[in-house]
């Protein structure tokens, strides 16, 4: 599969280009972000790069620094949703193991009550 197609499939890429909806919390050039559509914490942002990578493993060390933007997205939309000092997590899941879903490099903002390890 070229790159040109997995972005034609790829859910983020259809959400960063407006074709499948989603309430927008973040947008620059690099980095958007939204509510995850199958919550499984009181606030359950992704952190979404607008480049499609399919996944931490294929990043190219290149790119090491857009993660650093997307932690610092991550942790200003956890100001904004008032979890900066309750707490929180951040995942990012990498390949069939981790559960990966959308090959498309996002982080995972979780909190806004008690976290077990997993979950
Ligand atoms: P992964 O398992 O790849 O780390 O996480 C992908 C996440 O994307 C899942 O938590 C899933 O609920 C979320 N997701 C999948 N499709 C959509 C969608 O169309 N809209 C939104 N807002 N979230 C989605
Ligand atoms: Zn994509």
């Amino acid at each position: 599969m070229s790159s040109k197609q997995s972005k034609t499939d790829c859910v983020f890429c259809k959400i960063a280009s407006g074709e499948i909806p989603a309430k927008i919390l973040y947008r620059d050039d690099e980095v958007f972000a939204f509510p995850d559509i199958n919550p499984i914490t009181p606030v359950h942002v992704l952190v979404v790069s607008v480049k499609h990578i399919g996944s931490l493993a294929e990043m190219p060390d290149a790119e090491t620094p857009l993660v650093g933007k997307m932690v610092r997205v991550a942790n200003q939309l956890a100001r904004e949703q008032g979890i900066l000092k309750s707490g929180y997590r951040l995942t990012i899941n990498s390949g069939a193991d981790a559960g990966q879903l959308v090959p498309h490099l996002h982080i995972h903002l979780m909190g806004g009550r008690q976290l077990d390890w997993k979950h």
